[in-house]
């Protein structure tokens, strides 16, 4: 048994495919869709929680590829260089757990590290590259 969260980049032609129900009844693993979006290039983005067997998740995988859909596996340890961020908050609108969040009064944008799923969004969406990943 293996379980996995990973994160999903495919090309909009492929938005409106079945994929998440190949994934269930072809190779019998059970699906958490933990956040989907598009983004404004048109590119479909899906995080993913799956859990099954390792031969089914390796075919999986393998499958999703064959698709042309870039698979990464989430990283677990994301952390926020405070001296860089400049709360512009970026990061808040793309967070899928609301680890990232404005207080509405101060402006102020805190992560809480225990919500965080490192599904790495943030880190792209930075214009400060305050949000690191630790290997
Ligand atoms: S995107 Fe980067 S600079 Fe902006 S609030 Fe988030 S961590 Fe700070
Ligand atoms: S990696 Fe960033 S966007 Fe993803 S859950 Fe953690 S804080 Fe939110």
């Amino acid at each position: 048994m293996i379980s996995r969260r990973i994160v999903l980049h495919f090309p909009i032609d492929l938005v409106s495919d079945p994929i998440i129900s190949r994934l269930v009844k072809k190779y019998d693993l059970e699906c958490n869709i933990l956040k989907a979006d598009i983004t404004p290039r048109q590119i479909g983005i899906l995080v993913l929680g799956l859990k099954g067997e390792n031969s089914n998740y390796k075919d999986a995988i393998e499958y999703l590829k064959s698709l042309n859909i870039s698979v990464q596996l989430l990283s677990q340890d994301v952390t926020r260089d405070d001296d860089r961020c400049i709360e512009c908050g970026a990061c808040v609108t793309i967070c899928p757990t609301d680890a990232l969040t404005r207080d509405p009064l101060t402006g102020a944008v805190s992560f809480d590290k225990e919500s965080c799923i490192g599904c790495e969004l943030c880190i792209v969406a930075c214009p400060m590259r305050a949000m690191k990943v630790c290997f």
